[in-house]
């Protein structure tokens, strides 16, 4: 049994609400109310003062949130307006400098809170999400449980799949497989492009049936106890030809060299550029036109960044995807991702890192 860390979270954050003069922060954004409490809904303000954690929610989550919670934070459940709640409360409590997530409210929720006349709304940014980089061994080990989900699904996929096949159809069993050996829901819109379209890096899979000897780049992942595992396969259908090989051999070295290289304490940038240097190289620079990778927990894109513009270190613990990719159009593209933990020891990979060129027959 891994230890509850939702006590300890709290206490952190309060840790930066002291720093920050703030009485109280507002919790929004739901994958910061279910790192904080455990609560799952899709409705929920999270009220975190210095001495209480309250969760007002509505009655859709009358018996969810008391469970799910399990004593993290005291539940009120409202019967009309969440918001009209919250103004209650506070009012109950005096004037309360409030922090509040910025980029995770609407403009009419901000105008609430701006007329609650017990509350001096203050913006804030990242506050939960820079606890989150993070990860504790409990969502390590989620995230890797989620891998595995994740590459049992493709293992079974991959010899079902035959030329004339529709993206669409690939992306259904695949979708099917995940589902059917326990992923809560796909983290986001499953990716299954072929031949060219693979030239595009963020294709939905589309009516477009592959054919023999075209490339197939499939992007998927499963989510376990609300952590995401975001995993990259470029395959051919058939035999490869030499271009195909050599793109994909210099995109094959570059994510190892970058998975193998990465340390928690590097930058962004620096963990970027070991994917990137190789592919330059090999003169293909023009052609990663993406970043190497993000963070991957709750979200699968969370922070931290990596890429070329990003100079915050890399803080050990992080979990992030490395996924350099070639892509010239109107031929198709390649890329390869892999899920990393930043351990102090160095990197650990979290998915199978089984890269070699599989070929489909
Ligand atoms: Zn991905
Ligand atoms: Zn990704």
């Amino acid at each position: 049994m891994l230890a509850d860390r939702r006590s300890d979270r709290q206490d952190a954050l309060r840790r930066r609400l002291t720093e920050l003069g703030l009485d109280a922060l507002l919790v929004s954004h739901p994958p910061n109310v279910r790192y904080l409490t455990g609560f799952s809904g899709s409705s929920g303000l999270l009220l975190v003062t210095h001495d209480r954690t309250l969760l007002i929610t509505d009655m859709r989550y009358a018996d969810q949130a008391p469970v799910e919670t399990a004593g993290a934070a005291e539940v009120l459940v409202e019967l009309s307006n969440i918001w009209e709640r919250l103004r209650r409360v506070l009012e109950s409590r005096g004037r309360t400098r409030l922090g509040f997530e910025r980029e995770r409210i609407t403009v009419r929720d901000a105008e609430r809170l701006a007329r609650f006349e017990a509350a001096d709304p203050v913006g804030t940014a990242d506050l939960v999400d820079a606890l989150r980089l993070v990860k504790d061994e409990g969502e390590v080990e989620a995230i890797r449980r989620a891998a595995d989900l994740a590459q049992a699904a493709l293992a079974s996929l991959l010899p079902t799949i035959r030329a004339g096949q529709t993206e669409r159809e690939i992306a259904a069993r695949l979708e099917h497989a995940l589902r059917d050996r326990g992923s809560e829901w796909h983290p986001f819109q499953t990716i299954v492009a072929s031949g060219p379209r693979s030239a595009l890096p963020h294709a939905r899979a589309s009516e477009r049936s592959v054919a023999r000897g075209e490339l197939l780049l499939i992007d998927f992942g499963a989510q376990l106890d609300g952590y995401c595992s975001d995993i990259t396969r470029t395959m051919i259908v058939g035999e490869a030809d030499g271009r195909q090989r050599e793109i994909y051999e210099v995109v094959r070295v570059a994510q190892r060299t970058a998975r193998e290289g990465i340390w928690g304490g590097m930058s962004g940038r620096e963990a970027d550029a070991l994917a990137r240097d190789v592919i330059e190289a090999a003169g293909f620079g023009e052609s990663f036109g993406h970043s190497l990778g993000h963070g991957v927990g709750l979200e699968v894109h969370e922070g931290p960044r990596l890429a070329k513009l990003a100079d915050e270190a890399l803080p050990v613990g992080a979990v992030v995807t490395v996924e350099p990719g070639i892509y010239l159009q109107g031929w198709g593209g390649v890329r390869l991702e892999d899920d990393v933990h930043l351990t102090g020891d160095g990197p650990r990979c979290l998915t199978d890192g089984r890269t070699e060129l599989l070929t489909l027959h």
